[in-house]
Formats: C-alpha cells, sequence, structure tokens
C-alpha cells in the first residue's frame, strides 16, 4: 500500500508533519528517529491504511520520491 512510508524510507522526509493531519483514518504518528534525530511519521497500523493517497498528496517530497521509485 502507497502511503507516506515510502517517503521515509527513501530518506526524502524533511519532518514537515503535512502528511499526519492529511490522513483520514489517523493512521499516522510522528516518532523521533534517533538516526536522523528529528520527527519522522510511521504508519502505526498497516492495516488501518485505506491507500487513499492523501498523505503522498499532502507531501511536498512525494514528487522525488516518486522520481526516485522509478528511476532505474
Ligand atoms: S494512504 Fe491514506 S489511509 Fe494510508 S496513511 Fe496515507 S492518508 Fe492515511
Ligand atoms: S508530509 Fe512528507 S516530508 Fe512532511 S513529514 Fe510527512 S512524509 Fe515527511
Amino acid at each position: 500500500m502507497a502511503n507516506v512510508s515510502i517517503i521515509v524510507n527513501n530518506d526524502l522526509c524533511n519532518s514537515c508533519c503535512e502528511c499526519i493531519s492529511a490522513c483520514s483514518s489517523n493512521s499516522i504518528c510522528i516518532m523521533i528517529n534517533k538516526v536522523l534525530g528529528r520527527p519522522v511519521p510511521f504508519v502505526t497500523d498497516p492495516s488501518k491504511c485505506e491507500g487513499c493517497d492523501s498523505c503522498l498528496k499532502a507531501c511536498p517530497q512525494a514528487e522525488l520520491a516518486k522520481q526516485a521509485t522509478t528511476a532505474t
């Protein structure tokens, strides 16, 4: 299921937190990433993710993630 995990997993998250309020199922929480030293979102229960893309539409980094995942 495509959601903000793709942003975080591609190390593109800038911690703006726009995705959190965009999720209609309240599936996104924010946690301090100890390696990065700043907060990043995570999907608390992937089974609740509806794949609605709202988080990705709200994310300013989504286009970069799309490019990263389609590059060969
Ligand atoms: S795809 Fe939709 S339901 Fe899933 S985390 Fe993003 S906003 Fe929430
Ligand atoms: S909207 Fe995108 S860049 Fe901002 S916190 Fe969420 S995943 Fe990170």
